[in-house]
């Protein structure tokens, strides 16, 4: 998607660190943080949100869960716990539409409301 932040990111379009990579996904830090770690991990695959994995694409997000443990096992903060988040929709506040799982933590983070 050409004008996609996330695909940018993947493509080294932009000026942003890539902590991690593979053939699925790939991780950076989110640009306003909103705990001391918060990263993203972003499919490779242009998928808007949740609502548009297709059929066989499911392992995809088991992967994703893979790859934020691993990323919170190497930020040091998966004893002290974290939280994995993905907006879906105008209502969650969605507002990059490529699919992306936030990971948070760091301190203790604040009750869902
Ligand atoms: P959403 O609100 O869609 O769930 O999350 C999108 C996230 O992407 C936001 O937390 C926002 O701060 C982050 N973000 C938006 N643009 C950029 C960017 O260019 N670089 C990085 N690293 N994060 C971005
Ligand atoms: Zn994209």
């Amino acid at each position: 998607m050409a004008d996609c932040i996330f695909c940018k990111v993947r493509n080294g379009e932009m000026d942003s660190h890539i902590l991690f990579r593979d053939d699925r996904c790939f991780v950076i830090r989110d640009i306003n943080p909103t705990a001391p770690t918060h990263l993203l991990i972003i499919p490779n695959q242009h998928i808007v949100s949740l609502a548009y994995i297709g059929p066989g694409q499911e392992p995809l997000i088991g992967h994703m869960f893979a790859v934020a443990e691993e990323l919170a096992r190497r930020e040091g903060i998966a004893l002290t716990g974290f939280r994995l988040v993905m907006n879906q929709g105008p209502d969650a506040g969605q507002s990059v539409s490529h699919l992306h799982m936030h990971l948070l933590g760091g301190n203790t983070l604040r009750d869902l409301g």
